[in-house]
């Protein structure tokens, strides 16, 4: 199937993205660098956003994961659909809270960040360096790889929305780790490329750890 196929069948009205549409380790788009999206936006690139989106909230919805046998995701990369082009979709949620009896109720805005990305890149970033503290996982990897993913703690990105509006925005904790992870797959890079195999749970100099 050429990539052009590819994403028609993606973006088909009757067709929501599962597991069996994201390749794993070994497919070559994991490892190389994705074009551009041109612009202004194509319906069909606008479209491939909202779908790869929908696949973050089924796969977030416990009941809908479960009958579609998804594994939770807080961003997806089109590399990771086979596709060599700059798009990412990112959905982070925000923690429960509590009131005032301390009973856990949802929180008042449901995510932190819920964005798809055309073209993102980071356009400066801080010198310290972050990593989460349980390591980092991947929709395109089956096998737990254990370590520190070291990034960067603050990025500023910059990008094109599915309104086609450049945006640029400041980003730091989880959400700064979860953007830079799906940027770095659009550039052919693994979260694992930055673990230290010889020491996988260092804590470098002035490195912040995110819970
Ligand atoms: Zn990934």
């Amino acid at each position: 199937m050429t990539t052009d196929q590819i994403q028609a069948n993606l973006i088909q009205a009757s067709h929501q993205i599962d597991m069996d549409d994201i390749v794993r380790e070994g497919f070559p788009t994991l490892r190389e660098v994705a074009n551009e999206v041109s612009l202004p936006l194509s319906d069909e690139d606008i479209r491939l956003g909202e779908k790869m989106m929908q696949f973050l909230h089924n796969s977030q919805d416990p009941i809908i994961a479960e009958k579609m046998g998804l594994r939770g995701g807080v961003g997806l990369a089109g590399n990771q659909l086979g596709l060599m082009k700059k798009v990412i979709a990112v959905l982070v949620p925000n923690e429960p809270e509590h009131d005032e009896a301390g009973q856990v109720i949802p929180p008042k805005e449901a995510y932190k960040l819920q964005e798809i990305m055309y073209n993102a890149k980071i356009v400066s970033h801080s010198v310290q360096d972050a990593a989460l503290e349980t390591g980092e996982g991947c929709l395109s990897v089956d096998q737990e790889i254990p370590g520190f993913v070291v990034r960067h703690a603050r990025v500023t990105v910059e990008y094109v929305n599915k309104a086609g509006e450049k945006k640029k925005i400041r980003l730091k904790n989880f959400e700064s780790m979860c953007v830079q992870h799906e940027i770095d797959h659009t550039n052919g890079i693994m979260f694992y490329d930055h673990i230290d195999l010889k020491e996988p749970w260092a804590i470098k100099d002035g490195m912040l750890v995110i819970e």
